[in-house]
């Protein structure tokens, strides 16, 4: 059986280790739109609460307010109601009983305007509780999935920190022109510099059919074989996988 050769084993490994890195900074860049766009929507949130608190605080001044009212009208009515004992005549008891019923209007009026204040309360506490309830549950959404990325992140830190050792061990191991290649194609190619082969015998990158001398000499795994359309170094991921079963063998 043909074995690949150790570079072709390196670049594809150096691949790896690239497209690790690459997913790493997406990963990064994922999050902190994330953060972002949260920050944002709890913070329309959190808006919205103000106002509601101020709506609240403002129902509250009113009722008291009302309340202080209220005991005047009653002071009003007990001064009146004194007054009875000292009524003389037919016309001054008429007087009083107009003022009296006035005075009793003007209380129950307040009492109403009281009712009214203290449903207006109830529902502003109400929307105030609905939303921050929702306010909360977003924020929890929100913890959540960052802590996801932020997961998924930590891990492939701790890979990548593993790996800058095994990345420069493996640049250091490659020709220095293959390595310049490699770095070439890579930057312009989104970091990309090897592609595998399709079975049928197209380039997995760009898909373009390769020469079948070609083909053959990337499946034999002995040459550096670059693609004739986009200039990656293609190599069989099949073979390199079948060298290293058998290097651990
Ligand atoms: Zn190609």
């Amino acid at each position: 059986m043909t074995q690949s050769a150790p570079f072709l084993i390196t670049l594809v490994e150096l691949q790896r280790q690239t497209d690790a890195l690459k997913q790493l900074h997406e990963s990064q860049r994922v999050l902190s739109e994330l953060q972002a766009k949260n920050r944002e929507a709890l913070a329309f949130f959190d808006q919205m609460l103000a106002a509601k608190a101020e709506r609240i605080d403002e129902a509250q001044l009113f009722i008291s307010e009302k309340h202080q009212e209220i005991a005047e009208s009653e002071e009003v009515l007990r001064r009146s109601r004194a007054k009875m004992n000292t009524v003389q005549s037919q016309r001054e008891l008429t007087a009083l009983n107009k003022e009296l019923d006035a005075n009793r209007k003007t209380a129950s009026i307040r009492s109403e305007e009281l009712k009214k204040l203290e449903a207006g309360l109830e529902e502003a506490r109400a929307a105030y509780n609905q939303r921050k309830q929702e306010r909360d549950e977003l924020a929890d959404e929100c913890a959540k999935l960052e802590a996801e990325k932020q997961k998924e992140i930590a891990e492939q830190e701790a890979q990548g920190a593993a790996n800058t050792a095994l990345v420069e061990r493996l640049r250091q191991s490659l020709d220095k022109a293959l390595l310049a290649r490699f770095d070439r194609i890579a930057k312009a190619r989104d970091g990309q510099a090897v592609a595998n082969i399709n079975p049928h015998g197209t380039c997995s990158a760009c898909n373009i059919a390769l020469p079948p001398q070609v083909f053959n000499r990337i499946q034999a795994g002995e040459t550096v074989e670059y693609c004739s359309n986009c200039q990656r170094i293609l190599i069989s991921f099949d073979l390199v996988e079948q060298t290293k079963a058998l290097e651990n063998q």
